[in-house]
């Protein structure tokens, strides 16, 4: 099948994202959010992304102004119903995302392909909601979603072949690589991921290491490119406690059990980059940690 329409649930980090990356790949994109001003900080930030490319030289000034072109907001989520393919990128909540996908139903084509940009919940429980659980797959992007190559396809019970297919061949426009993946908790990357990210609180809270000796320890002993706790920031701590408590819950084994620090973390409202404070304080010139 033939897609031209991508229509993107929720416009926060990752939506915005998504939506830059399709529009560049000349795919039509409509992007829904419930909150006015994420749809508008996403525009104002697709803007200033596609104008850094501009400026290294990656695209041309006509291609950043035709993908702005090509990309729509609404705050009617009916409207997105008539969409080549759904990448839904909301809260990281599943009870959210059930009731986003029973709101759009109504309003589908038969031919729309759902998917879910989830980190970490199940797609054929997700898929299990709607009319069309062989047209239902996990379009899994990483963040940032215009530098990081790869796309995790996510196939559940039902998914059938052409739709697997179907994606496959956008993630293969967007110039990604696509990884698939079964439907386990978390997928590939953040099942192996978010217990090192989570393991680097646990070394925090119980005093091994402070913020600055834990980062700088994975990056130059590990030579990781980003500390644990400096990429669980850039993650959004939300995001990545909702990832182990899907992995504790979906795996029933304590050894996935999130650490209490992360957890008052995200109690606190310090969420990392995105609210300003989390491991680091961001609210200075440099990052400051705060442990
Ligand atoms: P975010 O908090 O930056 O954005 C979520 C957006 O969803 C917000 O703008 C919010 O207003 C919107 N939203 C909430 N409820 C909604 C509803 N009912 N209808 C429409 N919009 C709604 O979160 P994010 O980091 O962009 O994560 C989004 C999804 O992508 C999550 O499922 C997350 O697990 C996944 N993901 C995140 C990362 C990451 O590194 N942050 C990486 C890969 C996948």
């Amino acid at each position: 099948m033939d897609i031209q329409t991508i229509g993107i649930v929720g416009a926060g980090q990752m939506g915005n994202g998504i939506a830059h990356v399709m529009a560049l790949a000349g795919y039509d994109v409509l992007v829904t959010d419930v909150n006015a001003d994420a749809l508008n900080a996403a525009m104002s930030l697709i803007d200033k992304n596609l104008e850094r490319q501009v400026s290294r030289d990656k695209i041309t000034a006509v291609a950043k102004a035709d993908a702005m072109a090509r990309i729509k907001t609404t705050q009617d989520i009916a409207e997105v119903g008539a969409s080549d393919l759904i990448i839904e990128a909301a809260t990281e909540h599943e009870p959210t995302k059930h009731k986003i996908f029973a709101a759009l139903l109504p309003h589908i084509l038969p031919h729309t392909i759902l998917t879910s940009n989830t980190s970490s919940i199940s797609i054929t429980r997700l898929a299990s909601g709607t009319d069309r659980p062989e047209r239902f797959m996990g379009f899994h992007f990483m963040n940032p979603v215009p530098v990081m190559q790869l796309v995790e396809l996510i196939r559940g019970i039902a998914t059938d072949e052409p739709t697997f297919a179907a994606c496959k061949q956008v993630v293969d426009r967007l110039g990604k690589t696509s990884a698939s993946a079964e439907d386990f908790p978390a997928f590939i990357v953040n099942r192996i991921l978010m217990p090192m990210i989570n393991e680097a609180v646990y070394t925090l809270y119980e005093g091994v290491g402070n913020v600055q000796s834990i980062d700088s320890s994975m990056r130059l002993g590990a030579n990781h490119p980003m500390g644990p706790l400096e990429l669980a920031d850039f993650i959004g701590l939300d995001t990545c406690l909702a990832i182990m408590n899907v992995l504790h819950d979906g795996l029933a084994d304590t050894k996935y059990r999130p650490c209490p620090l992360l957890t008052k973390y995200v109690e606190a409202g310090w969420l990392g980059r995105k609210s300003q404070r989390g491991f680091y304080d961001y609210r200075g010139e440099t990052p400051v940690p705060t442990r």
